[in-house]
């Protein structure tokens, strides 16, 4: 069976006091709630990690990182790397995320090599595909997401590949409050875990973990959640409300 996860995804949002509050209002909440066997993951900006691994240490969620530079240690000003995430017991880190595609240049090449930094230090990628707009409504976004997942995933063994999390997030969706219907979203998680069998093999496909991402709340995600290939969310906007973000967690 796979897993089920809930994951927020802060982006750069709030100051050190308000995400210290923000974390812990959730904690006390996953103390008394059942979110049964959904995964909850926190992933505050990085200055928050290690305050934010030190209270999971005793809670109900996990942490992940939003983003690393693919080497170990070097003169890389201002980046971080999988090691230090590795030695903060850090053990998700979101890649491919479309802001960063599309403000910070990075290519399906140079996330292939994020990906590979963080399987080999045992950091699992929540990595993020879908299509813009316009690639929607000219017919290309499967193309578009097939090509995502073979140059960044698909070199990756088998073994290495069960690391990874899928979070398909149409960037038409990110931030817009127009959420893809869970039709849509339920035939592009069909049609990627079917790329995962062919390439895989079916147990594989199976096991793979793929959220759903792009104005997902605590009013649509139970109907997203209840279509059989979507796992779960990957939630920006609306992670950053303890009382949402809850309502989304027991949306199952
Ligand atoms: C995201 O940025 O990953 C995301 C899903 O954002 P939002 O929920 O705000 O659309």
């Amino acid at each position: 069976m796979r897993k089920q996860i809930v994951a927020g995804n802060w982006k750069m949002n709030k100051t050190f006091t308000e995400a210290e509050k923000l974390i812990s209002d959730i904690a006390d909440a996953l103390d008394d709630i059942n979110t049964g066997s959904t995964g909850v993951i926190l992933c505050p900006p990085s200055l928050y990690l290690e305050m934010a691994t030190d209270v999971a240490y005793e809670s109900n969620f996990e942490v992940g990182a939003q983003n690393i530079y693919p080497a170990d240690s070097g003169a890389f000003t201002g980046e971080i790397s999988p090691l230090m995430l590795k030695d903060l017991g850090v053990p998700y880190c979101i890649t491919g995320h479309s802001e960063r595609r599309k403000y910070f240049g990075e290519s399906n090449e140079f996330l292939r090599l994020k990906v590979d930094a963080l399987i080999k230090h045992g950091i699992r990628p929540i990595f993020c595909c879908g299509e813009v707009l316009v690639e929607r409504e000219t017919g290309s976004h499967f193309d578009v997401v097939k090509k995502q997942l073979e140059e960044s995933l698909f070199h990756l063994p088998a073994v290495e590949f069960l690391q990874i999390v899928i979070a398909y997030e149409p960037v038409w969706a990110i931030g817009t409050g127009v959420n893809a219907t869970s039709d849509q979203a339920q035939e592009m998680h069909a049609y990627i875990r079917g790329l995962i069998g062919t390439k895989y093999g079916a147990t594989i496909a199976e096991e793979t973990t793929i959220l759903y991402g792009g104005s997902c709340n605590g009013t649509n995600a139970r109907e997203l959640f209840a279509m059989p290939d979507v796992d779960g969310g990957l939630i920006g906007g609306a992670s950053l409300k303890a009382d949402e973000f809850l309502r989304i967690a027991t949306s199952f």
